[in-house]
């Protein structure tokens, strides 16, 4: 079974640490509707419609800028040309954009899962990531959630601001838990260099916080969530158990999901499942709205070695880990002596276990990237 992926463009305002594709001039947003419905009645008798499509996931830009009519109008053409057994319709919102009338629409118009751009509760720091929401209107939108028929949702929270206490960030989860959310994804806050964050950085205006405050960040994150029955599953997602994320599992078990809307990433295997591809459709709406998601960009070409090593790299930032089993069978794939040598020496300072599968321990998972890294390159 397959995933569907939207990309909604659209933003309010610049968030300063975003890198991911988004306009803020909304005058082309019906234009866009329409010219997504063209691109999914295109995929038509494809080969993308040859399984049964799992998950679709709205993301962003900001999905809410859309109204529940544009939303029903764009899954009903996907019911229309794909064979649609779901069990899980996710839409990305921000708090500024929620109210109870919104959610009723969107839950008629076929949402089961939202997912809510918090970030922050404190004032201080939303002004910092530049979001255009107010602390009241995080905890507004909450409250309007909690009162509404979405049982299922997640809520999104960043921490490692630079200048970001212990103690606001506990403040954070604490009014968090009083929501008892089902699911959480708690980022690391990234300095991109193509961001004004990244700017400011760059120019000796603001200092990234230390590796070691970032790492007490996520330890209280992880305990927190953990006394709460909300489990880390991957290294930035934390669910209640039956509650984690389908379409984001999807990624890590290199499913075939289709990219639709501007900057989207596709990723589908060959028939022979020996290799796959990877694309995306350029991120420029101008382009998207003359046709350019016809042909596809940025084609990458992944053998079965590509493969082996992504999917090392995705399954080892999951709780569960990676299969040697799977690894050998589906992408004959064995690890070098140098390797074994290396996750040697990490189990040996109980940052990995290996058994069947293996996994990195708590300790592993904090320094996830910095093991993957390794682990890739070890000669
Ligand atoms: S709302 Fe989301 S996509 Fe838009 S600028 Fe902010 S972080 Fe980026």
């Amino acid at each position: 079974m397959s995933g569907l992926y939207i990309h909604i463009p659209f933003c309010k305002q610049a968030c300063s640490y975003c890198d991911f594709y988004f306009i803020t001039r909304q005058q082309h947003k019906q234009d866009f509707v329409d010219e997504l419905v063209e691109e999914i009645q295109a995929k038509k008798d494809t080969r993308f419609t040859d399984e049964p499509v799992r998950t679709i996931y709205f993301g962003g830009g900001t999905p809410s800028l859309l109204s529940p009519g544009q939303v029903e109008d764009v899954l009903d053409a996907i019911h229309q040309v794909f064979d649609v057994q779901t069990e899980e319709i996710t839409l990305e919102m921000n708090p500024d954009d929620v109210s109870k009338d919104y959610l009723r629409g969107l839950k008629l118009a076929g949402i089961t899962r939202a997912s809510m751009g918090v970030q922050s509760f404190n004032a201080d720091l939303l002004d910092f990531m530049h979001r255009a929401h107010t602390a009241d209107e995080a905890l507004k939108c909450l409250e309007i959630l909690e009162a509404s028929k979405f049982e299922v949702f997640t809520v999104d929270l960043i921490y490692g601001n630079p200048g970001q206490s212990l103690n606001t960030l506990e403040h954070d989860l604490d009014t968090l838990l009083q929501f008892n959310p089902p699911h959480v994804s708690a980022y690391s806050l990234t300095v991109e260099p193509d961001t004004r964050l990244g700017k400011q950085v760059k120019l000796g205006r603001i200092a990234p916080p230390e590796n070691d405050t970032v790492a007490d960040h996520f330890d209280l994150v992880t305990e927190k969530l953990s006394a709460h029955g909300i489990n880390q599953y991957e290294v930035s997602n934390f669910a209640r158990s039956g509650s984690e994320a389908v379409h984001n599992s999807n990624y890590w078990n290199h499913e075939n999901y289709l990219g639709l809307g501007p900057g989207a990433h596709s990723f589908w295997w060959n028939e022979d499942r020996k290799s796959a591809n990877r694309w995306s459709n350029k991120a420029d709406i101008k382009a998207y709205l003359k046709k350019a998601h016809e042909t596809p960009y940025e084609l990458e070409r992944l053998n079965l070695p590509n493969l082996a090593e992504e999917r090392l790299m995705l399954r080892l930032r999951t709780k569960k880990g990676v299969s040697r089993k799977v690894l050998k069978s589906l992408y004959k794939f064995e690890f070098s002596s140098a390797q074994i040598n290396y996750l040697q020496k990490m189990e040996q300072e109980g940052k990995v276990m290996v058994d069947e599968n293996i996994r990195l321990t708590p300790k592993g998972l904090k320094i996830a990237d910095a093991i993957l890294l390794d682990l890739v390159t070890a000669k």
